[in-house]
């Protein structure tokens, strides 16, 4: 039994994780301050003995400090997440994801502790070379649009992260995850598929931003979270950067059309301007695939759901919970004003 660390386990990927890492019979260790993060994720949990959830933040060396101490391995997953949240509080996204990140590496070499750092796809930026391979450039916009510093402070974590892998000897694994989507992920925050699939089940107009041509791919979380555990447990991982996700490539306005089938709604597909979605002058990444062939050639890994099992799981598991959640919030710029987009169907 291990002694495992994972900061921003109460969120949506890391309260799966805890899960896993439970069900294999580890000692889980959950620091987490709930910005994100919701207790509700990880209510299952807290009555397993081998469970023990510390609400602070990774900015509190203090908290953090004897947690890394005592721990084996530590997944480090929290940082501020969702485009929505990054451009409502660019302050607490860049200070979080790197200041926070020097904390956990920092202790992390200090006691010489094994540490996977979970980055994102938006390192890449807006470049245009799809798949994505983990050793292609990336393309940033400039520093006045802000969605860039989550994708800069990423890339800042990573870069630590592997200047303290290479100075001074920290077993680091770098997971760049693609899309992930899943039970229990909210779409408060941005996160396309429930906020479609709750729009959807609501008779709501499914708010497509952009031209929705711009293309994504999903990864289940129960994929991800078995390519996080798999590469922890691979030494030759170690000092090295992967992409995690599932290269099934679709549309956003496709996207739209099949969660409309698939909950068998009747809601309207509502073309959204980015300006009017997000802010004047928001910049999006038209495709975004990754190529999964480094993570397939050190451990075998390949993705199992496909994205029809993907939503018609998501379909069925929110169903039930609608009739109890509070409406979904637009943005912020759509709830000062009415939607004057046009309709598409
Ligand atoms: N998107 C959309 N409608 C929504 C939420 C998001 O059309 O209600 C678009 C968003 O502009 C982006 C894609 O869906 O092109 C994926 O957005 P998400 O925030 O899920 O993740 P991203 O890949 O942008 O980080």
């Amino acid at each position: 039994m291990s002694k495992v660390l994972v900061t921003g386990g109460a969120g949506f990927i890391g309260s799966h994780l805890c899960e896993a890492l439970l069900q294999r019979g580890d000692q889980v260790f959950v620091i987490d301050d709930l910005s994100t993060g919701r207790i509700e994720n990880i209510a299952h949990l807290q009555d397993n003995k081998h469970f023990h959830l510390t609400i602070g933040s990774i900015l509190d060396l203090s908290r953090l400090e004897p947690l890394i101490r005592r721990a084996d391995v530590i997944f480090h997953l929290a940082a501020v997440v969702g485009v929505q949240k990054i451009i409502d509080a660019p302050v607490e996204t860049i200070e979080t994801n790197i200041l926070g990140s020097h904390n956990v590496l920092s202790q992390a070499a200090r006691y010489g502790k094994l540490c996977l750092v979970a980055s994102t796809s938006e390192v890449y930026g807006k470049s245009k070379k799809v798949p994505f391979t983990e050793d292609d450039d990336a393309v940033y916009g400039p520093t006045n649009k802000s969605r860039w510093s989550y994708a800069c402070s990423k890339a800042i974590d990573e870069f630590l992260a592997l200047a303290y892998c290479n100075a001074q000897g920290l077993p680091v694994i770098i997971a760049r995850l693609f899309n992930t989507t899943g039970p229990r992920q909210t779409g408060r925050y941005g996160m396309v598929l429930p906020r479609f699939v709750d729009q959807a089940l609501r008779s709501e107009p499914i708010t497509v931003f952009g031209n929705g041509h711009q293309t994504r791919c999903f990864a289940d979380v129960s994929d991800v979270v078995r390519a996080l555990l798999t590469l922890m447990e691979h030494p030759k991982a170690i000092g090295q950067v992967f992409n995690i996700g599932n290269p099934q490539e679709i549309s956003i306005y496709q996207l739209a059309k099949l969660v409309k089938r698939l909950a068998d709604s009747d809601s309207e597909i509502r073309m959204i301007p980015y300006d009017e979605a997000y802010q004047p002058g928001f910049e999006d990444m038209e495709r975004r695939v990754p190529s999964i062939e480094k993570i397939f050639r050190l451990v075998g890994y390949r993705p199992r759901l496909k994205l029809r099992e993907i939503i018609s799981h998501m379909i069925e598991s929110r169903r039930g919970e609608l009739v109890t959640t509070e409406a979904l919030p637009v943005t912020a710029a759509l709830q000062s004003q009415s939607l004057r987009a046009g309709v598409v169907e």
